[in-house]
């Protein structure tokens, strides 16, 4: 009888236990993917997603047929899918990695019940360092802040060496018929606006575990050395752009943290200091998702219950020239169309331009959340929700709501010659360095040697940055007493 692998998040052959678990089995393998639109409710996979799986899915067919066991791909809710293949193949066993999101746990829970006396179920961790469950207070509590919760985990966190690949599978000999990759329409067709995403990933950085293998070897013998300062800077290459390759469990955590440390001990203090720098960040990670597993109303709801009554407004014309990257700012409009083109968007441009929605322009960080799930390549429930949750100041060790960034100012600092501006903003490619991040302070003389008529070729700031601030500082004060 048959073993089946359920993949979900953990698109890879090297360290992943589930698969590991299945071949010690010695039993005939089913490998199987589903693509289910059903359990996730609203939380279906976002347009960039569903491109990025399915490359990643192009990928992992390719390995495993190639190790004589090919997947399955099926279509529907998760669990009755499952069901139905572990009786159809008269299945010993189901074995997956575990995910966190609420549905997925339900989900999981469901099918479990189901599969209870008739087929054995085995769940493994490997998308986290620490289970959710295993970094708690001394009062058995879920941390609400990140660096007590870093040491926690720091103090605890010994993974286990990586598992290998496995270099051969045994097969299911009465392997059903499932869909063609093909037949899920996961690639745009009209419009085609993948053209910015097939130019950085699928023919650039790459997709899939092979890629994601390699560029986490390049970021550390080129971009690692000065990642703490090079981190903020989001006109040059000075981060490691795994998120999508995590998202999708192309690369563990563990083969992440392993191959770090290892970096850190061979090279200099300064070095090991840039590699635990760089870990805290696989840690911010652990941390959203720890706060998901233990606050799974964490995507739709505030953290801080005083901000359910927050005069949030609703700005149809303000949310599209933001989603557009219209804003007249020109940080925030470089970062929305680096994500609009390329499904990804630097970590310090993602607070500017989140800052500037739900603080400028009072509009819900829902409203960016729902615009970030649909366009990111690296789009994650946990992620997403407590990256938008901190920036509206509403969420866990959020930055305080009364702290308002100045785009201008942020420009300045982390872009400071422009580049990143002059690269996705291209109608201010000729604006001097001391005019790039405001250019409506130019002088007329200025603008017109730049080529840049305001208002025509770029619009002037959708509000002014003192009139926003105290807007948002306003408003702020109505729920203020309750926070
Ligand atoms: P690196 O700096 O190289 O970091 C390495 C890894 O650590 C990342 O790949 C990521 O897995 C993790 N990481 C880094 N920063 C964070 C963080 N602040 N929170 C959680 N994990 C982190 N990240 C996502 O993966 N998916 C999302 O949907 C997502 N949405 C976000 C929304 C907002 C409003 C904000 C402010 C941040 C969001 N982030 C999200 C976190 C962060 O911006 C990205 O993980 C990071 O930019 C990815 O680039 P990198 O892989 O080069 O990061």
């Amino acid at each position: 009888r048959p073993i089946i692998v359920w993949f979900r998040q953990d698109l890879r052959l090297a360290d992943n236990p589930a698969l590991h678990h299945a071949v010690e089995s010695g039993r005939p393998l089913l490998p199987v993917y589903v693509l289910d639109d059903v359990t996730p409710g609203t939380w279906r996979a976002g347009g960039a997603t569903r491109w990025w799986l399915h490359h990643s899915l192009t990928h992992l067919s390719a390995a495993l047929e190639r190790l004589g066991s090919p997947l399955l791909l099926l279509r529907g809710p998760g669990d009755a899918v499952i069901g139905d293949l572990a009786a159809r193949v008269d299945a010993a066993e189901v074995v997956w990695n575990r995910c966190y999101e609420p549905f997925a746990i339900e989900r999981d829970s469901r099918l479990k019940a189901a599969l209870k006396g008739t087929v054995k179920v085995t769940s493994h961790k490997a998308a986290l360092l620490n289970e959710p469950w295993e970094v708690l207070t001394g009062q058995g509590t879920p941390y609400k802040v990140f660096t007590p919760y870093w040491r926690a985990c720091v103090a605890v966190t010994n993974p286990e060496r990586p598992l290998p690949a496995p270099d051969r599978l045994s097969p299911c000999p009465n392997r059903p018929e499932g869909d063609a990759l093909s037949d899920w329409a996961l690639l745009p067709t009209r419009p085609d606006w993948a053209g910015g995403f097939r130019r950085t990933w699928a023919e650039g950085l790459g997709v899939g575990e092979a890629a994601a293998t390699a560029r986490l070897t390049q970021f550390l013998s080129e971009g690692a050395a000065n990642y703490s300062a090079g981190r903020d800077v989001p006109g040059i290459d000075g981060t490691s752009r795994l998120s999508p390759h995590l998202h999708f469990g192309e690369i563990s955590p563990r083969q992440v943290w392993h191959a770090a440390k290892r970096a850190g001990d061979r090279g200099s203090e300064a070095f090991k200091a840039q590699m635990d720098s760089f870990l805290r960040e696989i840690g911010w990670r652990e941390f959203c998702h720890s706060l998901l597993y233990h606050f799974p109303t964490l995507p739709e709801r505030p953290l801080s219950p005083a901000f359910e009554a927050f005069p949030w407004t609703q700005d149809d014309k303000a949310l599209a020239a933001w989603q557009r990257g219209q804003t007249g700012y020109p940080i925030v409009d470089a970062g929305m169309r680096q994500l609009w083109v390329t499904g990804w968007m630097h970590n310090r441009v993602r607070m500017i331009v989140g800052s500037l929605l739900v603080k400028h322009l009072l509009l819900p960080w829902q409203a960016g959340e729902d615009w970030f799930w649909d366009t990111l390549v690296d789009a994650d429930l946990a992620n997403n929700a407590a990256g938008w949750q901190w920036i509206g100041g509403c969420g866990a060790d959020a930055a305080p709501y009364f702290r308002v960034f100045n785009p201008v100012l942020q420009g300045q600092k982390f872009d400071p010659d422009g580049r990143y501006v002059r690269h996705w903003v291209p109608e201010l490619k000729h604006m001097p360095d001391k005019y790039i991040h405001a250019p409506w302070t130019a002088p007329p003389m200025v603008l017109r040697g730049a080529g840049v008529t305001l208002g025509r070729d770029y619009p002037a700031p959708i509000i002014d940055h003192a009139l926003g601030r105290q807007r948002a500082l306003d408003a702020f004060a109505t729920i203020r007493g309750s926070t």
